[in-house]
């Protein structure tokens, strides 16, 4: 048996002036304004073909037997170590990204919306999503940095963030795009990009720091009046 545990009582971090705009992407985890792309675990595919396997071997045991019992047993402890795999990845990313940066922007996702779409559900689900944010906020708070979530309805993946152009549709196929501008993007990191803009408004007018879902106007900034509302 292992206990981890993460010090609550940690000291705040000495301020930095870095900041970085977070897209939780498809392809991968997490892609930063920065370009940085950060994967999903190289573990993930294998332990859940590992977990389909007990699945499948839990089923061709007849009930009541004492094979099926410990079918059953090995079924739990592949979802687990899954499980527990996944955190500490996670962990590991969180800690490092609040450590270098004084300010994170991540854009306010419906999530539970969003895996109703079931080509996207397991990218989302998988990679915990929810858990990633959860993260990032507490320690944010022990670290004394600050995560800033803007509208879920931001147009972060149509907008040019070279010029500010709005693309009219970007379908999710189309990974790599050149704006009218010639500014080529990838389209997750121009996302990232644009998150990033959007929480620093969000911060430099004081226009709260998180726009509640009940108040779509939460971010008053001017300058992204015209372009809030995504079809
Ligand atoms: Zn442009």
């Amino acid at each position: 048996m292992s206990l981890l545990c993460e010090d609550p009582s940690v000291t705040p971090l000495p301020v930095t002036d870095s900041v970085v705009g977070i897209d939780f992407g498809l392809d991968h985890l997490l892609v930063l304004s920065t370009g940085e792309k950060i994967g999903n675990p190289q573990h993930e595919q294998r332990d859940r073909t590992a977990l389909a396997k007990a699945q499948r071997a839990l089923c061709r045991k007849q009930k009541g037997s004492t094979n099926r019992a410990k079918a059953r047993v090995e079924v739990a402890r592949v979802h687990a170590r899954t499980a527990d795999r996944r955190t500490d990845y996670l962990r590991k990313i969180t800690t490092r990204l609040v450590r270098e940066n004084q300010t994170l922007v991540i854009e306010d996702l419906a999530v539970s919306n969003m895996v109703g779409n079931h080509r996207l559900a397991r990218a989302i689900s998988g990679a915990g999503w929810r858990q990633c944010r959860q993260m990032l906020e507490y320690k944010a708070r022990w670290y004394g940095r600050q995560v800033i979530a803007v509208d879920r309805w931001f147009p972060s993946s149509k907008l040019c963030s070279a010029c500010g152009a709005l693309a009219e549709t970007m379908p999710l196929r189309v990974r790599t795009w050149t704006c009218a501008c010639g500014a080529a993007h990838d389209r997750d990191v121009n996302a990232a990009r644009n998150i990033l803009a959007a929480g620093l408004a969000v911060t430099v007018c004081g226009a709260g720091v998180r726009p509640q879902r009940s108040s779509p106007g939460g971010q008053s900034v001017t300058k992204q009046t015209p372009l809030r509302r995504e079809p």
